[in-house]
């Protein structure tokens, strides 16, 4: 596939690149009016070029009602970034004279909430979507938005979102499985390490920190703001979550918050994946109680301990407040003792990697 590089990026940026129009049928019309958007809502441009075909909710309201109540937040943050909460992840917002720039869409369903929203803090377009990575609460409205902004994400992001998963069990649970995402929700501009986009007067840089929440990650950095969107390698909501069938991985997690903390100031605003608007001094606490588990979960293993008996010993127990949310205390103790029992294995293959293009004359690392 002929798909655009970081190379060509200065082209997208011009706002020269039509972007195809997703006919994203399923997508309702936006409201009429921004109920839960604090900004002064100015003049709404003309409605894209969504078709008013009849969705067929009647046959799932029960999926629908998950949504049904969720509203909005707008929270201004630093400069012209502000924060959107709602339902799934976290949302940035960067306005401007050159359109919206938004990190992360949440689900399908609440797109037009989502436009009623920043419509109460812009009249602009969307021009930019940035994933930080390809969980459904993060990329569900990349579809929506599609229709007037370019899509942008680590190459993981789009291999994963093409390829789907089949059904797993997540923190005890069975999850349905993801089918391969349709060619409108897939990232059109992909890179491997990091990207720019310079738009409104930022300098915005997508990092990809491998191997942590999934392999896909990327933190976003609005330097001028300075403001940081750390994508799900940063929860206020307790444990991380990490997603080994995506590539994830405890120690990869700790890497990159600690490449983050490196690399941010001291006062930056810190967007969460999850959870209200937090500090780097949150980050480090965070990260410090990780790496404090999975030493002493390390010392465990050690003394030849089994999963069973560390559980029956609770041997995290200093930190069962953060186990109170999605990922509970035995999960998480589950999680690092699989990772730090687990043979040493070649690196985690990407989603859809693609083999050496070359004749392999020697036995070379997958990597
Ligand atoms: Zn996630």
């Amino acid at each position: 596939m002929n798909r655009p590089t970081a190379s060509r990026f200065s082209a997208l940026l011009l706002g020269l690149l039509v972007v195809p129009c997703a006919g994203c049928a399923a997508e309702p019309p936006p409201p009429p009016s921004p109920p839960t958007v604090t900004a002064a809502a100015r003049k709404a441009p003309p409605p894209p070029e969504v078709k008013p075909v009849a969705a067929p909710e009647p046959a799932a309201p029960p999926v629908d009602d998950r949504f049904a109540k969720v509203t909005i937040e707008v929270q201004k943050v630093s400069g012209n970034v502000y924060m959107l909460k709602g339902a799934g992840g976290n949302i940035a917002v960067l306005v401007g004279d050159d359109g919206i720039v938004i990190v992360d869409d949440q689900f399908a369903p609440l797109a037009p909430k989502i436009r009623a929203a920043l419509k109460g803090i812009s009249d602009k377009p969307v021009k930019f979507v940035v994933n930080t990575h390809w969980h459904g609460d993060h990329t569900g409205g990349n579809v929506a938005f599609s229709n007037e902004a370019s899509i942008v994400a680590h190459e993981n992001v789009r291999k994963r979102l093409l390829e789907g998963r089949p059904a797993i069990e997540i923190a005890g649970k069975t999850r349905d499985p993801i089918p391969p995402a349709p060619k409108e929700a897939l990232p059109i501009v992909t890179f491997e390490d990091s990207v720019s986009i310079h738009v409104n007067g930022e300098d915005i840089r997508a990092i990809h920190v491998p191997h942590g929440h999934t392999d896909g990650d990327s933190l976003v950095y609005f330097p001028h703001a300075n403001v940081v969107h750390m994508g799900d390698d940063f929860t206020m909501e307790g444990f991380p979550f990490i997603d080994v069938a995506s590539g994830g991985s405890v120690r990869g997690l700790v890497g990159a918050i600690d490449k983050a903390v490196a690399l941010l100031p001291a006062d930056v605003k810190v967007i969460p994946g999850h959870g209200t608007l937090s500090t780097l001094d949150d980050v480090k606490k965070f990260s410090a109680a990780v790496k404090d588990v999975v030493k002493i979960v390390d010392a465990e293993v050690k003394k030849k301990k089994t999963l069973e008996q560390l559980k029956a010993q609770k041997v995290i127990a200093k930190y069962d407040d953060l186990g109170k949310g999605f990922i509970t205390t035995d999960s998480f103790l589950e999680t690092v003792y699989k990772e730090l029992t687990a043979p040493p294995a070649a690196p985690t293959k990407p989603a859809g990697a693609a083999p050496p293009a070359k004749p392999a004359t020697t036995p070379t690392p997958a990597h």
